[in-house]
């Protein structure tokens, strides 16, 4: 049976001080955890945290990757360059890029193909506005922005991670009842199944305010495979209690 996935992304947030003290916490309890673990750390310290979680099991993420290979795109991180740190997952699409940084569906998708070409794993996310939930458009919001990155990545698709996170539910407290997750997470499965026979292998990850307290019943869904934890990924005990919900 496949693992469920739990991966924090810090965000922009840390120092040398503070990352040091949340892995080192992190290491001690993740001693007899069930699932596969992983944090999304912020560019300058994928080097610093990759040194701190060896041995442990937990798995180094970046945030962001270019849509570009290599050349004169300053300030930009290729895919090649989190390869070389021993990124196993680079986060795609999060909501907070396609807010901020006019991220498109295609150029989603375009980062995925890199993250994918360079042996990184994308962590491609999807999810929908307050707005479009409340005018009936979920399912078409989150099956366009996932067709894109199905369309751009053929039979590669089954190598991408999934994280539903409706965007009215990051950072806010407020989260997707376990029923109103699964449900899109349903809608997801199907259409990855449409695209390639190993749609079951493909890990959705639920985002949106997981917390200690409702981490479990999320995780029990059929179609949930694990999550995508923010502000909680940086409260080492929440993180933890978190983990020891998945299996
Ligand atoms: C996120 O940043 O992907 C996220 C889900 O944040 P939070 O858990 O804080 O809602």
């Amino acid at each position: 049976m496949k693992k469920q996935l739990i991966a924090g992304n810090w965000k922009m947030n840390g120092s040398l001080v503070t990352n040091e003290a949340l892995v080192n916490a992190l290491a001690a309890g993740v001693g007899s955890a069930q699932c596969q673990i992983a944090v999304c750390v912020p560019s300058p310290y994928l080097a610093q945290v990759r040194g701190l979680v060896s041995g442990t099991g937990i798995d180094v993420g970046a945030q962001d990757v270019s849509v570009h290979e290599s050349g004169a795109y300053t300030g930009e991180v290729s895919a090649g360059m989190l390869r070389d740190f021993g990124v196993r997952y680079c986060l795609v699409g999060h909501s907070e890029r396609r807010q901020y940084h006019g991220e498109t569906d295609a150029v989603v998708a375009d980062k995925a193909q890199r993250a994918l070409a360079a042996g990184v794993t994308p962590i491609v996310c999807v999810g929908e506005t307050l707005a479009e939930r409340e005018t009936g458009r979920t399912e078409e919001v989150v099956k366009r922005q996932l067709a894109a990155v199905v369309h751009t990545n053929g039979h590669c698709i089954s190598e991408i991670v999934v994280a539903y996170e409706p965007v009215w539910a990051i950072g806010t407290g407020k989260t997707a009842s376990p029923e109103e997750a699964q449900q899109v997470h349903a809608v997801l499965r199907a259409q990855l199944r449409a695209a390639t026979p190993k749609a079951d292998r493909v890990l959705i990850l639920y985002g949106g305010s997981m917390n200690a307290a409702n981490a479990a019943q999320l995780l029990s869904q059929p179609d949930i495979d694990g999550g995508l934890v923010g502000g909680a990924s940086l409260k080492p005990a929440d993180f933890l209690s978190i983990i020891a919900a998945a299996h």
